[in-house]
């Protein structure tokens, strides 16, 4: 028989495995609490029975993710994980201290279906979606190796997160609940690349959860060329689905745009954002390209990226330019991983 996979179960699948071992709903309960909080061996789990616990050892496992490598930027504790998985593919996360506590930042999905050209995860196309349990555990699998608690999740790993939208759903729930790690929803930001109708669906599922949208060019045309997706939601009706979901949330959304020297960084790219922006409920936060060698991109220059928040601070338009983490470490998502594949 093969074993059931208890990681990713929510607490109601969790109780019903247990009805099946013959176990009440409470023993359930302390099961999902025990693996929502980090426990991955039985032998672990105390409060059961040596019967129990080897007839879970029969019938169920814990499978998650294992960390492959590392790399650590000892300056400022950003660090960098690659990942595995069980069936030998790999994602990364990045592990970010920040005054108000740890962030870390998670992937959805085994390469992605996007395409964005300046973005290293698209380079290798998609592979497949991760599941619950394969996102919960990169937080469990970074806390074990850090020693720290994470406070902040951000999902802007690789991946698209409204293309595995149940997975992230899922995730979400069991993060979020009480048995669990019980992580309030307001420390949690999914970061989309404008998948219109699953905005939609997301402000009617998580109206606490901060989203972000990458905008990275506000004319169509140019938007289509850096972000395929453009073509199916266009610029317009993104920002409209922007401002519906601020309206309906009451919440202020975050745009990414990653700044790419002489390519969305001119004044004409400025002049749009002040335009098409003014009077949002928004924040911009300017991230200055990591450089990947395949996509053929240069950064904005930091100085360059800091004259743009502040003209875009004149207009009324909160901006700010990401701090730069990790600069010992390849800092584009995706580029671990190809390195990765390069050296097997
Ligand atoms: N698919 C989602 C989330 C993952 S990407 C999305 O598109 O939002 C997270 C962010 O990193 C996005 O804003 C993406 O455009 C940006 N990004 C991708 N490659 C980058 C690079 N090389 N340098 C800087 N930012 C990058």
């Amino acid at each position: 028989m093969t074993k059931i996979n208890l990681l990713g179960m929510t607490i109601e699948e969790m109780i019903s495995f247990a009805a099946k071992l013959g176990e009440a709903p409470f023993r359930g309960k302390q099961l999902y609490k025990w693996i929502n909080r980090g426990t991955r061996e039985f032998s672990e789990m105390t409060d059961f029975s040596k019967a129990l616990r080897s007839r879970l050892e029969e019938n169920a496992c814990i499978e998650g993710v294992e960390i492959l490598r590392q790399q650590h930027d000892k300056k400022d504790g950003t660090r960098k994980f690659l990942y595995g998985l069980k069936d030998g593919n790999a994602v990364e996360g990045v592990f970010m201290k920040y005054k108000y506590g740890n962030s870390l930042c998670v992937s959805s999905q085994v390469g992605c279906k996007m395409g964005c050209s300046f973005c290293a995860s698209a380079l290798d196309g998609f592979i497949r979606n991760l599941t619950a349990g394969e996102i919960i555990d990169q937080v469990f699998a970074a806390e074990k190796q850090t020693g720290e608690t994470i406070n902040h999740i951000v999902v802007m790993g690789m991946g698209e997160p409204f293309d595995n939208y149940d997975n992230l759903k899922k995730f979400l729930h069991i993060i979020h609940s009480k048995e669990g790690k019980n992580l309030s929803y307001r420390n949690i930001t999914v970061s989309t690349s404008g998948i219109i109708p699953a905005m939609k669906r997301f402000a009617e599922d998580f109206p606490q959860v901060n989203l972000a949208v990458s905008l990275h060019r506000l004319d169509d045309c140019g938007r289509s060329r850096l972000m395929p997706v453009n073509r199916k939601y266009p610029v317009d009706e993104l920002l409209d689905a922007a401002s519906e979901y601020t309206k309906r949330t009451g919440r202020r959304i975050t745009f990414e745009y990653t700044l790419i020297a002489g390519e969305n960084d001119r004044r004409e790219d400025v002049e749009l954002m002040k335009k098409k922006l003014r009077g949002m409920l928004c924040h911009v936060n300017l991230i200055p390209l990591n450089k990947v060698r395949e996509t053929g991109f240069d950064g904005s220059s930091r100085k360059r990226a800091e004259e743009i928040a502040e003209e875009l601070g004149i207009a009324g338009i909160a901006a700010t330019v990401r701090r730069e983490l990790g600069s010992d470490i390849d800092g584009a998502c995706g580029q671990l991983r190809l390195k990765n594949n390069q050296s097997d």
